[in-house]
């Protein structure tokens, strides 16, 4: 299900342009709007859920699913030598957009 108030479910229906780099059925991938790597790329899910411990069995294989097709997405997008993954989970993680979404963050270097 997307919700009509959450940005992340305007980019999925096309009402907020991005800019894509994969998408099926289930998860939508593209640029992040404020790179904070020479590749920042955000795979968020096609169903509007704000956590993880939000995740029913359904949601649990949703989020394998991106698990899974998540490397080659990266390495097609300039992520061949390495990369990382974030899921920022609530406040004091910084999360900012309530709908479950995996940073892709690598192409250089990154500070540890
Ligand atoms: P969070 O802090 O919730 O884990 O990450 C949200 C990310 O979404 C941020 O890195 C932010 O730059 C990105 N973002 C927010 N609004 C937009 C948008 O309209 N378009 C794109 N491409 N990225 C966005
Ligand atoms: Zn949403």
């Amino acid at each position: 299900m997307l919700n009509n108030d959450c940005i992340f479910c305007k980019i999925i229906k096309g009402e907020i342009s991005c800019a894509k780099v994969y998408e099926d059925g289930k998860m939508l991938v593209f640029k992040d709007i404020e790179p904070k790597a020479k590749v920042h790329l955000l795979a968020v899910a096609k169903d509007h859920f704000k956590l993880i411990s939000e995740a029913d069995e359904a949601r649990a294989e949703l989020i394998k699913y991106m698990l899974m097709k998540i490397p080659q997405i990266a390495e097609n997008n300039g992520c061949d030598n390495g990369y990382r993954l974030v899921i920022n989970q609530g406040e004091d993680a910084g999360q900012t957009v309530f709908h479950l979404h995996i940073h892709i963050l690598g192409g250089e270097p990154l500070e540890q």
